[in-house]
């Protein structure tokens, strides 16, 4: 019976296999009884789901009834290229129709829009309906706290920020308002009431305006499946439902696949806890410690403790640091990997020193044969990469930021969104306020008297056609008028309308920023990103919740056969591997970060991230430490240098597992211009911790 098996299932190990074929007959794929894994990290969990899904296929299970959640889209379009890679062994060229067909492979958020269109009828939804980013939500919110006067009768009422991530804890925990409040807010619980109207009416604004917040996106979701029926109707568009990076769902997340699968037949989920690091967003490792007796009988267990990624060394450190974890579900990992090199632990003067620390490594590793693809800078806060990028753009060495596409948060770039989602959704009065601000002569308050017309008619556009334009808008008036108009009514198509926006808003660019020049570069960037979707919805909602990385080019999106080396955030580089991976900032302060805020539960959570961190690396490991780092008005002082220690995660127990090394190893007072630091490290540095510890 063995030779007749895909020899694809020969290069795994028992437990890998056994997850794979679990439920999978000889030639039949049904639908089988739920599946967790749950294991350490680089131990094959997200090769062994790929796996499943082509075992699955191959077995003859239809594609398009697969739903595959994964934590990004840049995991589900690898996870997609794997699984075309193992059928390609048994089904050839059907392998790439096979793959593609695996259409409801995405992000939580993103198959629940999808879903929400497609059912927006059943759910009295408007399919037309826009998603808000989390700024787009926070000024909303803004607005709806300006209505109720809060921020004028109330001082020191929370900021649009605070109280927007107090609705979105409330939402994805399922928690009542004073719960969240007291655990996690305890400084604005005095407003617990005033909450409570700003919220309603924030929820009440975002459906008169057919627009959702990403929240929205899992709470729809949620809402519409506690509905059995459409539970049931949704739940049988799907045979097997796999879920990668089970760790970081929230209760909501957990709820709608409960829903999808009350047995849980065909449900398969995947995950550390010992990875948990999005509780910030109310994700709960609950969820997959609780998974297996959600169901009766409960849910089979995999479990799988060999690592194939990691060198022994640097397993054996990251081992050292979370066995420190107060709690822990998943036991320790082993290794085959032998070498010689334990993981580097850096001294260096400062962020500067750093940045050419990490740039003298890469060009080395490079040199030796790495391309620089294979090597991956990380860090705690995206911020802390600026003297790393200005070091690597002075030196040529082009890279990826993952998840920043800096330039959409610019104002002319969310000026031209504005644009495009104002004519999906005339009724987004936070688009539309932005829009009418851009013309001269338009201030807000007519502004909001437009918009609220418009708001009592069934055709808002119409209503906008018919209105006289504001004094002092003139000719200016009329032609935003006509474009909001032509781009509504869809003539130019997809993605020549991008074209009929920017057309539209060049001449205001010209007039607002001086540096027009440079920004227009950047709407031919836009029109580009926008002819690589299929739709104004789905650019607009991709665009929304994954924007595309950032790349040190100018000229834009690099192509795949170039090579560039990537700079992530720990989060977003879950899940990913590289040979030489170097975190940036390893001091207290940095990770952990908020130093003296946080409770118990976010240090433990700081010192998973930097096991995550770790995690990555499969040859080369370095971890610095720089004797001072910049902060950006993280601590109560504002911005400033901050004189820092190796992080408490890495205490004198576990030096063991580190090499040492101070760089440059010249001594500081040889080099020109160091004398002037020496003489501050002597003390200094202690006085200022103790003035946020
Ligand atoms: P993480 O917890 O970081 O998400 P993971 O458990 O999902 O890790 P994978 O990314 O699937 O782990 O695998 C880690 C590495 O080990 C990959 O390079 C993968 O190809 C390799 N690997 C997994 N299983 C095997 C195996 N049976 N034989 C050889 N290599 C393997
Ligand atoms: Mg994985």
């Amino acid at each position: 019976a063995l030779d007749s098996r895909p020899n694809y299932l020969e290069a795994l190990n028992l437990e890998q296999r056994r997850a794979v074929e679990h439920g999978v007959t000889g030639q039949d794929a049904p639908p089988g009884r739920p599946l967790l894994v749950i294991a350490g990290a680089g131990s094959g969990k997200t090769n062994t789901l790929a796996h499943r899904v082509a075992h699955l296929i191959v077995n003859g299970a239809d594609p398009r009834r697969i739903l595959l959640m994964t934590f990004s889209r840049r995991a589900s379009a690898e996870m997609a290229r794997r699984v075309e890679r193992i059928c390609a062994n048994v089904l050839g060229k059907d392998a790439a129709v096979m793959t593609d067909a695996l259409t409801w492979a995405g992000t939580f958020h993103g198959i629940g829009a999808r879903l929400l269109r497609e059912y927006a009828e059943q759910i009295g939804l408007n399919p037309d309906f826009t998603i808000h980013d989390r700024e787009d939500s926070a000024d909303l919110m803004n607005l709806a706290r300006h209505q109720l006067g809060f921020s004028k009768t109330e001082s020191r009422f929370p900021t649009k920020g605070t109280c927007l991530s107090i609705y979105s804890r409330a939402v994805n925990a399922e928690q009542p308002l004073d719960e969240v409040l007291l655990r996690s807010f305890p400084w604005c619980a005095a407003w617990q009431a005033q909450l409570r109207e700003l919220f309603a009416a924030y929820v009440e604004a975002k459906q008169a305006q057919n627009v959702l917040d990403y929240d929205d996106l899992l709470l729809y979701w949620a809402q519409a499946v506690s509905d059995t029926v459409l539970a049931q109707d949704i739940g049988s568009k799907f045979d097997h439902v796999l879920v990668d990076e089970y760790q970081d769902t929230n209760r909501l997340q957990s709820s709608i696949l409960l829903a999808l699968k009350p047995e849980g037949r065909g449900l398969t989920v995947v995950g550390d806890d010992a990875q948990a690091i999005y509780s910030f967003r109310a994700a709960t490792v609950r969820n997959i410690l609780d998974f297996p007796s959600a169901f009766t009988p409960s849910a089979d267990i995999v479990t799988l403790d060999r690592n194939y990624r990691s060198t022994k060394p640097i397993l054996a450190a990251a081992n050292g640091v979370i066995d420190l974890a107060s709690e822990r579900f998943t036991k320790n990992l082993w290794s085959e990997r032998d070498s010689a090199e334990r993981p580097q632990l850096v001294l260096v003067r400062d962020e500067a020193e750093q940045a050419n620390y990490i740039v003298e490594r890469i060009l080395e590793n490079r040199e030796g044969g790495d391309l620089l693809k294979q090597q991956a800078v990380l860090f705690r806060t995206s911020s802390h990469s600026g003297p790393l990028e200005v070091e690597l753009t002075r030196r040529n060495i082009p890279f990826v930021k993952f998840g920043g596409l800096k330039f959409l948060d610019s104002a002319h770039i969310k000026d031209m969104l504005a644009a495009l989602r104002f004519a999906q959704n005339p009724r987004d009065r936070v688009a539309g306020f932005r829009l009418m601000q851009i013309l001269p002569g338009v201030g807000p308050s007519s502004a909001q008297r437009v918009l609220d017309a418009m708001a009592e008619q069934a055709d808002p556009i119409a209503c906008l056609s018919k209105m006289p334009a504001p004094p002092r808008s003139g000719e200016d008036w009329q032609s935003f008028v006509r474009t909001m108009h032509d781009l509504g009514a869809g003539q130019a198509g997809w993605p020549a309308e991008v074209g009929l926006a920017r057309q539209w808003y060049e001449p205001h660019l010209d007039r607002i920023h001086e540096d027009a020049i440079t920004r227009q570069a950047d709407l031919l960037q836009l029109e580009q990103i926008a002819s690589g979707y299929p739709s104004r919805e789905r650019f607009l909602t991709e665009l929304t919740l994954d924007p595309p990385d950032a790349t040190s080019d100018q000229a834009g999106v690099p192509t795949l056969d170039e090579d560039y080396l990537i700079l992530s955030t720990i989060h977003s580089a879950k899940g990913q591997e590289w040979k030489s991976v170097y975190v940036l900032n390893v001091v207290d302060g940095c990770i952990p970060a908020d130093l003296g805020i946080g409770t118990k539960d976010d240090l433990e959570e700081e010192r998973r991230l930097l096991y995550v961190a770790m995690t990555r690396a499969r040859d080369r490991l370095h971890l610095v430490t720089p004797q001072r780092f910049f902060t950006h008005g993280q601590n109560p002082r504002g911005d400033r240098h901050v004189y820092a220690s190796r992080t408490r995660f890495i205490p004198a127990a576990l030096l063991t597992h580190f090499q040492s090394v101070v760089w440059p190893s010249v001594p500081a007072s040889a080099a020109p211009g160091r004398q002037e630091v020496k003489q501050v490290r002597v003390d200094v540095g202690a006085r200022m911790r103790g003035m946020w510890r």
